[in-house]
């Protein structure tokens, strides 16, 4: 795709986020209805009749459930990427900054920046992501432009600069001043287009002031400007706003502008800024990839000539009229419908049949798609969200997505018997769409459980199990999954043995255990690397039963021997075997396999270990002390400590199974000056006093599988 692709030039792939509240779908649905895409707005407080609320109920079920909405705007593409309602899901809020090339923080005019507002700034952050603030609902009792201005500044960023005032306050706020072009624009009762007017004379001074702090901050940006303004020279609005243009792109500025979504005040100015600031997809930082049989990663860049085609899933949906709609956003090069792609984490390719591009309440079948698209392709049903699809001649992997493990579990239980299989197929569609959910079921004890990023994340899929599969399962308290592993090596000999009369029972395994490096996984071999220790004799027993032992390994390993959790981060060798020519069958050396792991895993100092989580904390200075002892408390250490305006951020680690309730601890102990995220990190042994309760507890529980040699065959 060359420089000179207009078409991408002219794209504008955003996200909008906000606090919850704060009229995300007010504003979208106001993006939505100016251009065209709409033909109501709908207003969320209203909808008394059957029919107002199913039209609202579609139209905004489609601003709302659709991944992404393509609009127009003077001349641009806008797609408008669905952002988590719920920022707390750090794994959603990541995924979104990371296919989107510039995002609107919309803030509200009253609640000002919420702590929500600085996790999502944090995210932004690290993904170098350029944005705009809406400052929101200044139409409201309580609302104050300068007042939510000096808090961006304080704790947001010092590059935010207005580029507009509002005119009037609460409810007499009707209009914004542009500052460059020293326009007010009013929009008076019911009218949609505002009236352009001459600044009101009692704002002149302070338009004047503000102009000249935004030209200032301009200028600062670009040696040419400068050199002008400092010879008293006013820069000519087109250079001023190419100069503001590469600003935003090169995060050096974050222009501000304001209304009010519901009354319809500042959206179309909202809309130019987001086509006249924000990067098309040739002004976004290239995207880093993998090159299978490559140490170091790729750099992917959109604008190079003839680039392969590259696109990330990035959300799976079940549309009611589609069906299974796979997400996709392109970041290099082209692809039309019939053209074969790679998927490289199955290594297979899937045939493009179908590309849809939604537009508000319509979706469009279309033939390509190109940098820049989000589009919705059927019929790709292999592909997972994160996957990478790229041309078969380049395969790549992006290096976008990487979830988090999930950390905090609930099991579920069915109502009755004829509930359990529909739960099973509901929590399986579940995890499908969501990649950090992850459920897990118990052919022994019917147990299914699901593990996500938080208690939220939980509640809410529980929810939508309502909501949206009709089931109300019982759920457990939420709980944090531990694993086990073991500290030494040993070997272990596993017989079975038993003659009941007719047929008899024999399978004889010896193995060897022996710890690997987080993270590892489980890890079995069927003899041993070094011919040293080889004792077995590989004819000596058959492949079947080799496997059956195998399998009767791993089902002990995923059960846990202390505790009843997963073990993890361990080799097992196979090193010898026996077995009888008539007695012998697959299900004695699943048993023999089993109790050999068992007894070796026993004598290996098998420990628990718990996840232990990446935390980092945004609070106010006087706040210092008192944070950090109470993160020692919890068994957490603090690395490092960054000075972010008026706020001090700290970063470190602490077990999960600590961390219960600390939003709401943190918000006391900061009188609601904080912000935190959460994010996995990696698992860690363990103390010897607290496993000893935990284990203790999962015994009550009934929580220890029965060792296998005491079920009868
Ligand atoms: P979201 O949770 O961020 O998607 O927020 P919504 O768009 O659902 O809005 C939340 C509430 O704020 C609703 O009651 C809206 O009517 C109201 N709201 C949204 N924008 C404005 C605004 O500009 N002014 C006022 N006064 N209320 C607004």
């Amino acid at each position: 795709m060359s420089r000179k692709d207009s078409s991408v030039e002219k794209t504008r792939v955003i996200g909008i986020f906000a606090h919850v509240d704060a009229g995300k779908t007010t504003t979208s649905e106001g993006i939505l209805y100016h251009t065209g895409r709409i033909h109501k707005m709908g207003d969320i407080d209203d909808g008394n009749t059957q029919l107002d609320f199913m039209v609202q109920e579609r139209e905004r079920g489609i601003t709302i459930m659709s991944a992404a909405t393509t609009c127009d705007w003077h001349g641009h593409h806008i797609n408008l990427i669905d952002t988590p309602g719920h920022i707390d899901f750090s794994a959603e809020v990541i995924r979104s900054i990371r296919v989107i090339d510039g995002a609107v923080i919309l803030l509200c005019g009253v609640g000002g920046v919420e702590p929500q507002t600085e996790t999502v700034w944090m995210h932004a952050d690290s993904e170098n992501l350029a944005r705009i603030i809406f400052v929101n609902k200044l139409d409201r009792n309580g609302a104050d432009f300068n007042r939510v201005m000096a808090e961006v500044q304080a704790r947001l960023t010092p590059r935010a600069v207005p580029l507009q005032l509002p005119i009037g306050r609460e409810d007499n706020f009707t209009g914004v001043v542009d500052l460059l072009t020293r326009q007010a624009l009013i929009w008076r009762d019911g009218e949609e287009v505002p009236a352009i007017e001459p600044v009101p004379a009692d704002m002149s001074v302070e338009v004047e002031q503000a102009r000249a702090r935004l030209l200032d901050a301009i200028c600062e940006t670009d040696d040419i400007l400068l050199e002008r303004h400092l010879e008293g020279a006013e820069p000519d609005m087109d250079a001023l706003i190419a100069a503001l243009r590469t600003a935003t792109v090169e995060k050096r500025i974050v222009p501000v502008l304001c209304g009010s979504a519901r009354n319809q005040i500042g959206l179309q100015p909202l809309l130019d800024a987001i086509v006249s600031y924000l990067p098309s997809p040739f002004d976004r930082a290239p995207v880093k990839a993998d090159v299978p049989g490559n140490d170091e990663p790729v750099l992917i860049r959109s604008d190079a000539p003839e680039a392969p085609f590259c696109a990330a899933a990035f959300k799976i949906v079940t549309d009611p009229f589609v069906g299974h709609l796979t997400w996709v956003r392109v970041f290099a090069g082209g692809c039309s419908t019939g053209e074969r792609v790679l998927n490289p984490r199955m290594r297979t390719q899937v045939n493009i049949q179908r590309i849809y591009r939604m537009h508000g309440g319509q979706r469009d079948l279309v033939d390509s798609m190109k940098v820049g698209d989000v589009v919705a392709l059927v019929g790709v049903k292999s592909v997972l969200t994160g996957d990478t699809l790229c041309s078969p001649a380049h395969p790549v992997t992006l290096e976008t997505f990487k979830f988090p493990e999930p950390v905090i579990m609930v099991a579920l239980t069915p109502n009755s018997e004829e509930e359990r299989e529909k739960l099973h197929g509901a929590v399986a569609h579940l995890c499908k769409e969501d990649p950090t959910l992850i459920t897990r079921y118990d052919d022994e004890t019917g147990e299914e459980t699901l593990a996500g990023m938080g208690e939220l994340h939980l509640e809410i899929a529980v929810d939508r199990l309502r909501t949206e599969f009709g089931i109300v399962a019982n759920v457990s308290r939420p709980q944090v999954p531990c694993r086990e592993t073991i500290r030494a090596t040993a070997e272990s000999t596993g017989l079975f043995k038993k003659q009941t009369g007719g047929h008899g029972h024999f399978a004889k395994i010896i193995l060897r255990v022996e710890p690997l490096k987080r993270g590892s996984g489980v890890e079995f071999e069927d003899a041993p690397k070094s011919g040293a220790k080889g004792r077995r004799n590989k004819q000596k027993l058959p492949l079947d039963f080799v496997r059956a032992a195998e399998a009767g390994v791993r089902q002990t390993l995923e059960k846990g021997v202390l505790a009843g959790y997963q073990l993890t981060d361990i080799r097992v060798t196979l090193l010898d075997g026996a077995f009888h020519e008539v007695d012998s069958s697959d299900k004695d050396f699943e048993i023999a396999g089993s109790m050999a792991v068992r007894s070796a895993i026993g004598a290996a100092r098998p420990v628990l270990l718990e996840p232990v989580m990446q935390l980092d904390v945004s609070i106010g200075q006087e706040f210092l002390g008192v944070v950090t002892a109470d993160v020692g408390r919890r068994r957490g250490n603090i690395e490092a400590m960054n000075v972010r305006g008026a706020m001090r951020t700290l970063s470190g680690e602490v077990p999960l199974s600590e961390v219960r309730g600390y939003a709401t601890d943190l918000r006391s102990m900061t009188q609601g000056r904080c912000a935190f995220t959460l994010a996995f990190r990696r698992y860690d042994f363990v103390p010897d006093n607290i496993a000893e309760n935990i284990i203790k507890d999962r015994r009550a529980q009934g929580k220890i599988p029965i060792p296998r040699d005491t079920v009868t065959v």
